[in-house]
């Protein structure tokens, strides 16, 4: 990281690491330093989950799968994106779910899926409030822009417009000459070569303004657009100070050099100077072999192939062109191979969760009620009781079973089973009506816990009285006959007056449970009445 950067005043390690990953995120141009920027990446991931910040890690393990992506490594950006996803998704982090989304409309763009990537881009950019950096407004708009334009959609211009306007305001040099670049390559894709043009020039202009040299790719999209327009001596001329002086990297640029000699190539067949198009399309094959750039080597074997042909050899053109039509053939099958590993890494690792959850959600069911049970309890209550410590109340009722032990005797232990599961169908459809958060939960034998997050005390307790009330009503005949069907209650809330644990608030229950079956059972009692017991009747 550039150590020059200014921190935030107050320096706490929080503030730091989210100054780091905030960097990370809208660092210009990573490719400069994949393996730095992977490493901050997961220096920062490892420093925000020690300090328990988990959004802030995932947003960090974001930037270093997405340098993972551009190492070609799809599979696992895309698997990495997913788990990060569905995190977001449960906390409703609208910003990790955007950056999600755009990292995941890079993944499909690269395995050639562009419709996907298109409703990937497009929720990255709904996700974004008002509130994010611009730079990051500007990439998610700008990959959506880029998007739309691989499909030849000419509502790309538009959104590149938009993020022109971003970047200009921004004053970053940068991001301008990637959006010119990208809209003007686009454009040309599809053929719009006036709009390419504009573009170009914009860029050309800009990058003298502010003393930039430019670069491969960009002279590369610059000879493209003028060999689109048939203008050929710029075309050459955009591409020949690159041909002499910047053909040297070794790996970074290989790609881009490729593509550049192959540009040149074109233009120079194109204006009948066959030699320098041989040699630079020698060049150009042999950068591809030495660095293993397939795609690249396939479309010189069309040039290759067209060379040929204006040089009047039919015979080695056709057979430079059956060549061609293999190759192209092989790497569209390999390339549909790789999306295929890569959706099904996705899916595997989707699945694998699912299944976790399948079996945890069972761990944590009554089997006889499939109400949740006393492990779920002793996971829940904590939480939520430490959350009333804060300012959010929490009431719960324990609710027994009157003289459950003559129903078994009586009737049958099935029919004793059969009216607890009856009984938790309307501990059930109570906690419906309380709220999203309550629920009920089986404590064990003939004993139920309805637990109801933010509501106090006095409020849960006329719940529960309705809850006894609509038991005692409810037509048990067909079961038991003509024995009653009751339940007593005990509830409890904290705070009351000071927050309460969970043994306290339990224990609290337990004793007014223990009031109500003293006092004459099909009863509730509360706080109050604990004080005070009324009369039995
Ligand atoms: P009280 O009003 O004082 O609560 O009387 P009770 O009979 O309900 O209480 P007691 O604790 O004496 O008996 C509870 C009975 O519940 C004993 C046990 O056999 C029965 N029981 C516990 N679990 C189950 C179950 O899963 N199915 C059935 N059918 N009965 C159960
Ligand atoms: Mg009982
Ligand atoms: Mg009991």
């Amino acid at each position: 990281m550039d150590p020059g950067r200014l921190r935030p005043p107050d320096g706490s390690p929080r503030a730091v690491v989210e100054a780091a990953v905030g960097d990370l995120e809208v660092l210009s141009r990573p490719d400069a330093d994949l393996d730095g920027v992977r490493d901050a990446a997961e220096r920062a991931a490892t420093a925000a989950r020690a300090l328990d910040l988990t959004e802030l890690a995932l947003r960090a393990d974001l930037v270093a799968a997405d340098v993972g992506r551009r190492r070609g490594d799809l599979a696992d950006a895309g698997s990495t994106a997913q788990a990060v996803l569905r995190w977001a998704t449960e906390h409703r982090s609208r910003f990790l779910q955007a950056r999600t989304h755009h990292l995941l409309a890079a993944v499909f763009q690269e395995l050639g899926d562009l419709s996907v990537a298109l409703e990937h881009a497009v929720h990255s950019v709904d996700l974004l409030d008002d509130d994010v950096p611009v730079a990051v407004r500007i990439d998610h708009r700008k990959r959506l822009a880029d998007c739309l334009g691989l499909q030849g959609d000419a509502g790309a211009q538009d959104r590149y417009a938009e993020v022109l306007v971003l970047a200009e305001q921004l004053g970053d040099v940068a991001r301008l000459s990637q959006i010119l670049n990208n809209s003007a390559y686009t454009a040309s894709l599809a053929g719009r070569h006036t709009t390419a043009l504009a573009a170009v020039l914009r860029l050309q202009a800009m990058e003298s303004d502010h003393g930039v040299e430019t670069d491969l790719a960009t002279r590369d999209t610059i000879g493209r657009v003028y060999l689109g327009l048939g203008r050929l001596e710029e075309a050459e001329q955009a591409l020949r100070p690159g041909a002499g002086s910047t053909l040297r990297s070794p790996s970074a640029e290989a790609g881009a050099d490729a593509d550049f000699l192959l540009t040149l190539a074109e233009v120079q067949r194109a204006r009948g100077r066959l030699g320098d198009a041989r040699a630079a399309l020698e060049e150009c094959v042999r950068r591809c072999e030495r660095h293993g750039l397939t795609a690249v080597r396939i479309r010189a074997r069309r040039e290759q192939a067209a060379l040929h042909a204006d040089a009047g050899d039919f015979e080695a053109a056709y057979a430079e062109h059956v060549r061609y039509a293999d190759e192209a053939l092989a790497l569209q099958s390999e390339q549909r191979e790789a999306r295929a590993r890569t959706l099904q890494a996705m899916y595997e690792a989707t699945e694998a969760r699912q299944q976790s959850r399948r079996y945890r959600e069972l761990s944590l069911r009554d089997a006889l009620t499939g109400l949740y049970n006393r492990r779920h309890l002793d996971e829940q209550l904590p939480a939520l009781l430490a959350a009333a410590a804060g300012r959010r109340p929490v009431s719960v009722g324990l609710v027994d079973l009157d003289h459950f032990k003559r129903i078994n005797d009586t009737c049958s232990h099935e029919v004793g089973d059969e009216v607890l599961r009856q009984v938790a169908r309307v501990l059930e459809a109570v906690a419906a009506t309380v709220g999203d958060e309550a629920f009920a939960a089986r404590m064990g034998g003939e004993e139920f816990l309805l637990v109801m997050p933010g509501t106090e005390i006095g409020r849960a307790t006329a719940v529960l009285e309705q809850l006894r009330h609509g038991i005692a009503h409810t037509q048990w005949g067909h079961l038991v006959g003509a024995l009653p069907v009751t339940v007593s209650i005990g509830a409890a809330g904290s705070p009351d007056p000071l927050p309460l644990d969970t043994p306290e608030l339990l224990g609290r229950a337990d004793a007014r449970l223990y009031e109500a079956k003293r006092t004459g059972r099909d009863r509730v009692v509360g706080p109050r009445d604990a004080l005070t017991p009324r009369a039995t009747g």
